[in-house]
């Protein structure tokens, strides 16, 4: 039966994607530096740019060189979906998790501040585009911790949210400006004492807790 019930309950689950969903960071940090040697600008620390990432790309670059950020970002860019798949993988179950929280009924977005075109671009280059209802990113609109893309997740999905899932402060705060509970994964950019002082309703090495907070909506 192909009925839609209205009146059902909210389903949704965000993820934000990189260093959440996938191991992202080692081809995100070499793409933003390539820009640096490529312009013939000094390059910064590996450490401080890692220490930003899930900023905006034109936030991050002002840190290091406000005069160059247009260009610097047009260069990112053009490298980027060229090394994207160099090294970044899923983290270890996530494909799992996924296909079981869609098996039990939940609709599942990404909500990440890359640009929508590069996020569905790398999602379907790993492979996970069938694993996720929908990818959303912040095109134009306040970036996380704002709640704006986590809205517009939930409003492409059709549902209400329960769970935003994050590896920053950024993450955490948007899911909870949105209403949602929040669920912070400790192998990705913040420090698992960082992610603390958020206050996350859950704060794991894995996603095993998630799984069990959600059990079947089809029984
Ligand atoms: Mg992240």
């Amino acid at each position: 039966m192909e009925r839609r019930v209205s009146t059902d309950g909210p389903r949704g689950i965000l993820f934000d994607l990189d260093g959440t969903l996938v191991d992202s960071l080692p081809d995100i940090i070499a793409s933003f530096l390539h820009g640096f040697a490529h312009l013939g600008l000094p390059v910064p620390p590996i450490a401080e740019v890692r220490a930003l990432i899930g900023q905006p790309l034109d936030v991050m670059y002002t840190q290091f060189a406000p005069d160059h950020v247009p260009l610097l970002c047009a260069t990112y860019r053009e490298h980027y979906p060229l090394n994207f798949l160099n090294h970044s993988r899923p983290f270890r179950g996530v494909e799992r998790v996924l296909r079981t929280l869609r098996e039990r009924g939940y609709l599942l977005a990404v909500a990440t501040t890359k640009r929508s075109d590069m996020a569905r671009r790398f999602v379907d280059a790993l492979g996970m585009g069938d694993l996720l209802h929908h990818v959303q990113g912040t095109d134009g609109f306040p970036h996380k911790p704002a709640p704006d893309v986590l809205h517009r997740a939930l409003a492409a999905l059709g549902t209400g949210g329960l769970w935003m899932v994050g590896d920053t402060t950024l993450d955490l705060r948007a899911g909870q400006a949105a209403g949602l509970r929040t669920y912070a994964v400790t192998w990705g950019t913040h420090s698992q004492e960082e992610l603390a002082l958020a206050t996350p309703d859950e704060l794991q090495p894995d996603l095993e807790r998630l799984l069990a907070h959600l059990p079947s909506l089809s029984g």
